[in-house]
């Protein structure tokens, strides 16, 4: 969604509908990350939007509890995390699932696997950023696939990669062991969008 044209968010949303499986929303506060999208992607739009397709939300914000139920009431599938905020992983999890919705944990590119080993068996998403979170349009940073590979070898669920994905870089995170890619600008600016979309999911 952060590549999409806000002024038209809703016609691109209702364009690209039938390429994707999901939406994915990414929430800033301005102090995990310097920008600051929250005025954009409050609770009312996840609510708001029409849509067939599941919404996910991404909370790159410092204090992530603080959004979990307003996020989930608004009817998202999945609330995800980042490791590097200020929160109790575990009960984080607990949180989230005590409102129905499914867990992610996400890593920045620099932190390792190990930081939430534990909690693997937890969470129903690890969503690893393949370039520094906060702006989208950046490139796919190659280590991402490093750490795939060691989180399909653990045995994560879902593993998403979050950044930087086009047909090239997508391909190599599948190979790796990711499932979900969270494709911005080369699906909103595609020139011919189900092409690419039925690329990625080969
Ligand atoms: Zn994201």
């Amino acid at each position: 969604m952060l590549a999409a044209d806000f002024a038209r968010i809703q016609p691109e949303v209702s364009r690209l509908e039938k390429f994707v499986d999901s939406w994915h929303v990414d929430v800033m506060d301005g102090k995990f990350v310097p920008n600051n999208t929250l005025g954009k992607f409050p609770p009312e739009f996840v609510k708001r939007l029409k849509t067939k397709k599941p919404r996910d939300v991404h909370l790159m914000v410092e204090n992530p509890s603080k959004y979990f139920e307003a996020y989930a009431l608004a009817g998202c599938r999945s609330i995800t995390f980042h490791c590097e905020a200020r929160c109790n992983f575990v009960k984080a999890i607990d949180a989230i699932h005590d409102l129905g919705v499914k867990a992610g944990v996400s890593l920045k590119p620099k932190t390792p696997v190990s930081k939430i080993e534990k909690i693997l068996p937890l969470v129903d998403i690890v969503l690893v950023m393949s370039v520094e979170p906060g702006f989208g349009g950046q490139s796919f940073i190659p280590s991402a696939l490093d750490k795939i590979s060691e989180l399909r070898r653990k045995d994560a669920g879902d593993i998403a990669v979050d950044g930087g994905i086009n047909e090239i870089t997508g391909k190599q995170c599948a190979e790796a062991g990711a499932n979900i890619l969270i494709a911005g600008n080369a699906l909103f600016k595609a020139r011919d969008a189900e092409k690419f979309a039925a690329a990625l999911k080969q």
